[in-house]
């Protein structure tokens, strides 16, 4: 399995997680929202149902005479009201104008029963087949004989008498919940056939999310890879070299001593090259993985400048570059650190600025202090940065055009560790370079009051 198939494996799987946590939460959120929406709609349903009950019950009372019989005052308040008389049922013809009531507008049915529970009449909508039910249980659910269900209230009904409160009957009020179960159907459609639609959104969003995911760790595995490759790059040619010494030596008949001092002498300057390459990889590992900080002491950026200056001095004049120092501080600048590892931060940038500046260039080494930091600056008149490598120059064993750099016989890790070591110091390197011109990088460290 290669590396692109281990990495879409990984996305596919990251996506199949995704989607399935996603669905079983809009699943478990959808079913929640459903059952609110159905019991709000319920409650409000049975809520108008009692108010409405309530006002025709009032209302009749109100007209209420004598025991089984309707008044024609309370006719006013049934529209399409038929009335029980010798076993069948009678339309009545109504003279007065009816008052307004809900009872016109949803669909509901109203029954009247003597106490002994024989129909006195019935109005507005006529369900087909409704089975007679007692008047006096509250508030039940009921079916006619095509299937239909009703919610359906009963309320006795009382004479007002000045000298008794005699029982005149039941109303009992009923609503289809037809327009209820349709309004539920058709939010379960919406919701069947939306599923799948939001499931392959859901599907595309989370391809695209773990993506998203994913995209530093192909990063940071194409960079351990290209870290391989050059570090395997850079050993190969000393080791080449060493191998072809070594060869030659081989195949030489004899040779003198002086011809076999020149030979020792290559196989040493290339095993040292190879162990500064080492040594710097591990050193740079170690500092990464933070667990070597080395002795940490207050150091003075005075001393440490001097002395490099000091050391770098015989390089300089062999490049015919002016190397000086500018200290704008008037006391010691003491910074928390490894004094080893600050020499060979500013080193490595001070002989970077020599290396890479032309013979009659100049190379500054300041030394500031601002908002609490030390600020020191390698200031050369070189060859400068072009803008565009300016990210890529702190990179492992980057070098800015290849063969140039290699006849400085930089291996392209001096800058990762400088950065590195004022990382570990809480500090950081900036730069800022002219093609042409010169470049500048600026170390800034926090300063131990
Ligand atoms: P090297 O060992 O090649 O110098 P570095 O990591 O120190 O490696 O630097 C990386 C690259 O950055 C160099 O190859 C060089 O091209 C560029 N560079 C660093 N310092 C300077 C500078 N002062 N002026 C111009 N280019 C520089």
């Amino acid at each position: 399995m290669n590396q692109n198939s281990i990495f879409r494996s990984t996305r596919w799987r990251l996506t199949v997680i995704y989607t399935g946590v996603i669905s079983l939460l809009l699943i478990v959120c959808g079913i929640g929202v459903f059952e609110a929406i159905a019991h709000a709609h319920r409650v409000t349903l049975e809520r108008e149902l009692k108010s409405v009950a309530g006002t025709l019950h009032d209302n009749l009372e109100s007209t209420l005479k004598q025991v089984g019989k309707l008044e024609v005052a309370s006719q006013r308040y049934l529209p399409n009201l038929y009335l029980y008389r010798n076993s069948s049922w009678f339309l009545v013809e109504q003279s007065q104008p009816h008052i307004q009531s809900p009872i016109y507008q949803g669909g509901y049915y109203v029954r009247l029963f003597d106490p002994s529970g024989n129909p006195i009449g019935r109005a507005g909508r006529q369900p087909q087949g409704l089975p007679i039910t007692s008047g006096e249980s509250d508030c039940q659910l009921i079916e006619d004989s095509l299937g239909n269900r009703y919610q359906e209230i009963s309320l006795p009904l009382s004479l007002h008498s000045p000298d008794s409160n005699s029982l005149w009957g039941y109303l009992q009020v009923g609503r289809s919940w037809q327009e209820f179960n349709d309004y539920l159907a058709t939010v379960r459609l919406i919701v069947f056939w939306g599923t799948p639609l939001i499931l392959l959104l859901v599907l595309v969003v989370s391809w695209w999310l773990a993506g998203i995911a994913m995209q530093p760790l192909y990063q940071s595995y194409r960079q351990i890879q290209q870290f391989t490759t050059d570090a395997a790059h850079e050993l190969r040619t000393p080791l080449a070299a060493l191998r072809a010494t070594v060869e030659s030596l081989v195949r030489m008949p004899n040779f003198s001593e002086a011809e076999a001092r020149d030979i020792l002498k290559v196989v040493e300057r290339q095993n040292q090259r190879l162990s500064e390459l080492v040594s710097d990889l591990l050193f740079l590992s170690r500092l990464d993985r933070r667990i070597y900080q080395g002795e940490r002491s207050l150091c003075s950026l005075q001393d440490t400048i001097a002395d490099i200056e000091e050391e770098l001095a015989a390089l300089a004049l062999e490049k015919q570059v002016t190397l000086t120092t500018d200290i704008r501080v008037q006391t010691s600048v003491p910074v928390m650190g490894n004094e080893e590892q600050l020499y060979r931060m500013v080193f490595n940038l001070v002989a970077n600025a020599i290396n890479y500046t032309p013979a009659g260039g100049r190379v500054t080494i300041i030394l500031d202090y601002r908002d609490n930091q030390a600020l020191i600056k390698v200031r050369d008149t070189g060859i400068g940065i072009a803008s565009e490598e300016l990210n890529k120059i702190f990179e492992r064993f980057y070098r800015v055009e290849n063969d140039r750099s290699r006849s400085t016989g930089g291996s392209g890790l001096g800058l990762p560790i400088a950065r590195a070591i004022a990382k570990s110091h809480q500090g950081s390197i900036e730069v800022q370079s002219e093609l042409g011109r010169g470049s500048t990088f600026t170390i800034k460290l926090p300063v131990s009051n």
